[in-house]
């Protein structure tokens, strides 16, 4: 099957109350582990490269080689997304080597400056019929710095003037998560999220799943959440699987050595995407 955008596949999703897992991938062999959970539980899926995995697969038309590959043979509908890219020529990039869908990050920047980059990336996008998904509120960057702080939270009111005037697909808000694993348990502001999605129709999306409380995870879902990105915990997943092989008196061989990698990310994505799905209408 052909590589998809995300769109329908996000909206079907928050219309029937469930999440689309999406995982960064970094080789044919961990789209492979994502793909094949995502057949066993006959669901769409989306694998992500973000600036590391850019750089392990030497270029993005590598990585949509890839992605194409585990579509192709497991006949599956597959977006390759763009992954927090803040300069739009990572975004041209990515859309001129064949990326069915991208993510536009200017959350740093002021109000109007995210509207103005967004809109662009918007525009651009549909030449290549892909789809855009931005983000507006502050995520706490990694696990030494999780911000509980509601201020920094996304506001349901510019979230929807945010929609109107940049006419994205999806979303990503922040609700107290943070990339990385925590180093404390996060507070997941779910009141905040069902005022955003109250006024947000459009699919949102929940960065910094790794790690993430299983129950949180499965309210968001049930509450406008419609892709969620897990990252370190599939990474992490899938390191320990192969590593647990190389033990005294191991016999090398390809089966032997990675195999086991591979189906212990492959579990892992199997269990988000459980997860995800556990409230679907
Ligand atoms: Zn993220």
């Amino acid at each position: 099957m052909p590589l998809v955008t995300m769109r329908e596949m996000l909206k079907e999703a928050r219309a029937h109350r469930y999440a689309v897992g999406a995982f960064e991938f970094w080789s044919y062999d961990s789209a492979y582990a994502v793909a094949s959970a995502a057949k066993s539980l006959n669901v769409p899926v989306i694998l992500q490269v973000g600036p590391f995995e850019k750089d392990f697969m030497d270029g993005y038309k590598n990585a949509v080689t890839m992605a194409k590959m585990a579509a192709d043979y497991f006949d599956l509908p597959i977006a390759i997304h763009l992954d927090h890219a803040e300069e739009y020529s990572e975004v041209v990039e990515a859309l001129e080597s064949g990326f069915t869908s991208v993510m536009i990050d200017a959350s740093k920047m002021e109000f109007d400056k995210n509207v103005e980059l967004t809109c662009k990336v918007v525009e651009k996008a549909k030449e290549y019929g892909a789809s855009v998904e931005a983000e507006i509120g502050k995520l706490a960057g990694n696990e030494a710095n999780i911000s509980n702080d509601e201020d920094d939270q996304t506001d349901p009111a510019m979230a929807a003037e945010f929609v109107r005037r940049t006419g994205v697909d999806c979303l990503a808000v922040a609700i107290g998560t943070a990339h990385g694993f925590y180093v404390r348990p996060p507070k997941i502001n779910i009141d905040r999220l069902r005022e955003i999605a109250a006024v947000v129709e459009i699919p949102l999306v929940l960065h910094g799943g790794s790690g993430t409380p299983e129950d949180k995870v499965a309210e968001a879902c049930k509450n406008g959440i419609a892709k969620v990105n897990i990252c370190t915990e599939f990474i992490a997943a899938y390191g320990k699987g192969f590593n647990g092989q190389n033990t005294e008196g191991f016999k090398y061989n390809v089966n032997s050595l990675f195999r086991e990698g591979r189906n212990a990310g492959s579990a892992l994505a199997k269990k988000k995407m459980e997860l995800f799905l556990s409230g679907r209408i």
